[in-house]
């Protein structure tokens, strides 16, 4: 009903990587509520969070005026975030960029490289772009990072060793064109909730899916093949597949030939890993593994998709090196219905790390250890070189901050103090920092640990370019205008920049989208003006292009132009259960709330869907520990203990827990094990030993 609001504003959904358009319907500078839009993604289909997500931007808890820390106010998670004046003081935008450039700049006057910076996948494309090359030209060195490096950085390092690239190679969408598709180690049905509408229909349509995890994840309902793998034995099943489908030659030989290299190694490799070995490791049969081999092998066209459960294991490269061997060896990459495809978390952690938010690349993947690349961007930008050393990753921050090496950061709507593994530890370091400058729209967990809080717009209150999981560069447009004196980030950042010293004069997002272009061959043909109007797919190959939703399909951007397989030997988990920690804790999401819960927490619906923290184990073993559905529990790892309401669910395994990582009352990551994977520098959220107790 057109009366139930004055204005409409298309826009993207702030939560998924998935990227659904949306409609905002607005009266009186508020939104109303929120509509479904025909996007490439979405085609009008929204979540109970892009639905219902909206209204946290009108909380009383929001950020209005720029804050300075009280002199002697403790640090640590002790602000009430309602009446954060017990330990800040409202500031001028004048004074606390002032103060916060002057405590970052008396650092870097130091010998050292003291300060890092966390960006974020919250924010737009132009907005990571600025955040990176703050720290690269005002600081001269590449410690930059954001939550790439807890969510694919395994996936997208194993992608860029093998195929040349990190982003998919072909959209999610594409499962329309596929007969068989495998979805591992993810829950898209709560986590990549419209993704999941096509992965139903697809299998409704008589597609033969394949759902891997060591949860019962509701997709399973769908499938044909439904794979409840021990926790860890991801290497073990995908190679038993892989083995048989080079035992009964079902492999696409022309493909190989044509396409990869090292095949004859592959192949020697996986010669020990029959089904028959792998079944007691992994907990699959050796009849079903063989199954799923044949159908997935015996397919026209096959999709590959996978989440977290995956890529967040100390061996999550080596699960997306097997992937990609599975995909290459079976001749799935680069034609329609076929394709590898790591659906990302956040909405724009695709675009983020394109943009260069991450210590070894510049943007566009391009490394900073070469001297060309480097060169390629001072000029653009007007500055003297910076390091050619790889900068600091995430979990290696908290520990150079612990080592002295750190003292100082700028983190732009990231919390660090809710998503790192380890959290008390990296409380610990933040709370040692000398200056902490954090941008947000609320007083978050790690603004609890700032010197300086920047008060920033929402993503409903901005304008800025955003890239989904496909590849889909979409334009984000302000719905409302920031309440108070909040502003948004990109302004921030360039007052910031200026008080270091940098000759930044950005008036607008599409002057900075106009510089991304010049060294980012990822957006030729796409300009500003386009995107004002449709979204594009990158690559697009002329003006009039939509972009490309499959890639590869005449060789690979490698030297070879080949595709490689790597083959992956059994890792075990960092830390396997005993008699002290016998169970095995995995973390993740719920459907209602998203990641730290600071936006989810304060909207109205999904906090009413979902108000208490929560974990879920099997029922037998809640019943042989005489523990009741709705019992308080306490959870104990290596690293700390939180009480926690238990549910029971099937799909979770015997002596499994899930614990949810959104509830700081019951922070998950006070448990989860800081060990990294040692390439993609991703910590093992997704296994840890616990104990479980009443509480
Ligand atoms: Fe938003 Fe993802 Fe839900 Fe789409 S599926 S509405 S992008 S949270």
């Amino acid at each position: 009903d057109s009366k139930d609001f004055d204005r409409e504003v298309e826009s993207v959904c702030p939560f998924c990587g998935v990227g659904c358009q949306l409609s905002f319907k607005i009266k009186d500078n508020k939104i109303k509520y929120v509509t479904g839009v025909d996007g490439p993604a979405n085609e009008n289909r929204l979540c109970v969070k892009g639905r219902f997500g909206f209204d946290y931007i009108d909380h009383p808890h929001r950020l209005t005026k720029p804050l300075i820390r009280k002199e002697g106010a403790p640090k640590g998670l002790n602000v009430d975030p309602g009446n954060v004046h017990t330990h800040f003081r409202e500031a001028s935008w004048e004074e606390a960029l002032d103060f916060a450039a002057k405590g970052l700049a008396d650092l870097r006057a130091r010998k050292g490289t003291y300060v890092a910076g966390f960006g974020s996948a919250k924010c737009s494309n132009e907005e990571a772009y600025l955040f990176q090359k703050l720290i690269r030209q005002g600081f001269g060195h590449n410690n930059v990072d954001h939550c790439t490096r807890l969510c694919h950085a395994s996936s997208v390092s194993a992608l860029i060793e093998n195929v040349g690239s990190g982003a998919v190679t072909a959209t999610f969408n594409e499962i329309e064109n596929a007969d068989v598709a495998i979805v591992i180690g993810c829950n898209p049905i709560e986590n990549h909730p419209v993704a999941a509408t096509y992965f139903k229909q697809f299998a409704k349509r008589g597609g033969k899916l394949i759902v891997c995890d060591p949860r019962g994840v509701g997709l399973g309902k769908f499938a044909s093949h439904r794979l409840l793998f021990k926790p860890g034995g991801d290497v073990s099943m995908l190679n038993a597949m892989m083995n048989v489908i080079v035992t009964e030659e079902l492999y696409d030989a022309e493909y190989i030939a044509q396409f990869t290299e090292n095949w004859e190694e592959m192949k020697a490799h996986l010669a020990e890993y029959t089904p028959e070995k792998m079944a007691p490791i992994c907990g699959i049969e050796p009849e079903v593994l063989r199954d799923a081999a044949r159908t997935f092998a015996k397919g026209k066209a096959g999709m590959i998709f996978w989440g977290m459960g995956v890529s967040q294991h100390i061996h999550g490269t080596d699960n997306s090196r097997c992937l990609i061997s599975l995909a290459l060896m079976t001749g799935n990459v680069g034609k329609p219905g076929a394709g590898l495809h790591p659906l990302r978390g956040q909405n724009n952690v695709q675009g983020a790390s394109d943009a260069g938010l991450i210590p070894m690349f510049l943007p566009d993947y391009q490394s900073v250890t070469d001297d060309g690349v480097r060169s390629a961007f001072t000029s653009v930008w007007n500055s003297p070189d910076f390091s050619n050393q790889k900068g600091l990753t995430v979990v290696e921050i908290m520990e150079a901050i612990h080592a002295g090496d750190i003292k100082g950061m700028y983190i732009l709507g990231e919390n660090p103090a809710m998503s790192d593994p380890d959290v008390d530890h990296a409380r610990a370091a933040l709370a040692m920092l000398d200056h902490l400058v954090v941008q947000d729209i609320f007083l978050t967990e790690t603004a609890n640990y700032a010197d300086v809080i920047l008060p920033a717009s929402a993503w409903a209150e901005k304008t800025g370019t955003v890239t989904n999981t496909n590849r889909q560069v979409q334009m984000g447009r302000p719905a409302v205008t920031p309440p108070g004196e909040a502003r948004e980030d990109w302004w921030i950042e360039v007052e910031l920049a200026k008080r270091l010293g940098l000759d930044w004069s950005y008036t607008h997002p599409k002057e900075v989208f106009a510089e991304m272009k010049l060294n980012m061959g990822s957006l030729d043909n796409i300009t500003w003006e386009r995107l004002e109007s449709e979204a594009v797919t990158y690559p697009s190959l002329s003006p009039e292009d939509p972009g490309q939703a499959i890639v590869f399909g005449d060789g690979f951007p490698r030297a070879s132009k080949r595709a490689r397989f790597t083959p992956a030997k059994i890792i075990d988990p960092d830390e396997r259960p005993d008699t002290e920690y016998p169970f095995v804790l995995i973390t993740g999401r719920q459907l209602e709330h998203w990641h730290t819960g600071s936006m989810t927490r304060r909207s109205n619906v999904l906090d009413a869907v979902e108000p208490e923290a929560n974990c879920s184990m099997n029922p037998a073993t809640l019943r042989r520990m005489g523990v009741e559905p709705g019992d308080m529990i306490k959870l104990t790892t290596r690293r700390g203990s939180v009480d926690v309401m238990v549910r029971a669910d099937r799909a979770i395994a015997e002596d499994n827990v899930f614990l949810p990582f959104a509830y700081v009352e019951a922070a998950a990551n006070i448990l989860t094990n800081s060990a990294l994977d040692p390439f993609g520098k991703i910590p093992e959220f997704k296994y840890a030993a616990v104990r479980v107790e009443k509480a």
